[in-house]
């Protein structure tokens, strides 16, 4: 059986507008991405090597997964994904044998984008881990390798994406490898209300509930924190009633208190 039956190639749904603000990130990814794609004699006029390779790194929960699928989907580029941990959870021999075959059926349905969620899990700096030490030594020497394999403008590009900067190994990183690195931070407030904005199109919010106020109130919550938010205000005003027609101040301001920003202190200080 194939070690990786689970990865799948797919068109994923997500558009750009489904991601609220970071109209900058958006741009430069396109640009890195679809561009080169797209218009690759342009390029070659300019005498720019597109990336082969993206990272995308930030806190958890602010849509680097999303802006992956999005940028795959309105490129109209095949998307295989893949977690770092999952990869590393093979029989021997098995890790390596599936990036291989990650970029084999990339390259087979290319253009394409493979996407590496959670790349720290797999790409950590040699020497650094002990015990799982080999395994992970292995599974970036085959990742380099068929890093330095891709052809230019036209077939693979890698995208990946951590928390955790600083525990991807140097080499991965050089220039003809994984060499563009895009910051994606915690939202800011005009971001925030974009999110706000994108959710309460679908809710009923009362004329009480005050949107100044709570972007002000969320400072430091995440993109998914925003959105747990919201629900739990849904779920909290159905509480009180199950024949609730809107959500009210009162529930933002309970949920409020249930959901808070939870970026690890530890991870605080990458950010
Ligand atoms: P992790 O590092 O935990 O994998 P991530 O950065 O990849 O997180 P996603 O999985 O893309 O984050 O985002 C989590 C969820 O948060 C998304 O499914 C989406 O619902 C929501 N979200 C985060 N940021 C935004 C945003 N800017 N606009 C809309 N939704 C967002």
């Amino acid at each position: 059986p194939s070690a990786m039956r689970e990865v799948a190639v797919d068109v994923p749904s997500v558009s750009w507008s489904d991601i609220g603000g970071l109209e900058n990130i958006k741009l430069k990814l396109k640009q890195a991405v679809e561009w080169p794609l797209k218009h690759p004699e342009s390029f070659t006029r300019m005498g720019v090597q597109p990336p082969k390779g993206v990272l995308l790194y930030g806190p958890p929960g602010c849509s680097k997964t999303m802006i992956a699928k999005a940028l795959a989907n309105e490129s109209g580029l095949n998307f295989l994904a893949i977690k770092g941990p999952e990869l590393m959870n093979k029989y021997v021999g098995e890790s390596e044998r599936a990036v291989r075959e990650i970029f084999r059926k990339a390259r087979a349905v290319a253009p394409s984008i493979i996407f590496f969620d959670e790349l720290d899990a797999l790409a950590v700096e040699r020497g650094s881990s002990s015990g799982a030490g080999n395994v992970a030594d292995r599974v970036l020497a085959q990742l380099l390798t068929e890093m330095d394999g891709i052809e230019q403008l036209k077939d693979v590009t890698v995208l990946a994406a951590t928390n955790r900067p600083d525990r991807i190994d140097k080499a991965l990183m050089r220039p003809g490898r994984i060499d563009r690195i895009v910051y994606v931070p915690l939202p800011d407030a005009a971001t925030r209300r974009e999110i706000f904005n994108l959710q309460f199109h679908s809710m009923p919010i009362s004329q009480d509930v005050d949107l100044n106020e709570l972007i002000l109130q969320t400072d430091t919550y995440s993109g998914a924190e925003v959105i747990a938010l919201c629900r739990e205000a849904a779920l909290l005003a159905l509480e009180e009633d199950i024949k609730a027609k809107c959500i009210r101040r009162r529930h933002f301001t309970q949920a409020l208190s249930t959901v808070t920003p939870r970026i690890p202190e530890s991870l605080r200080r990458f950010y």
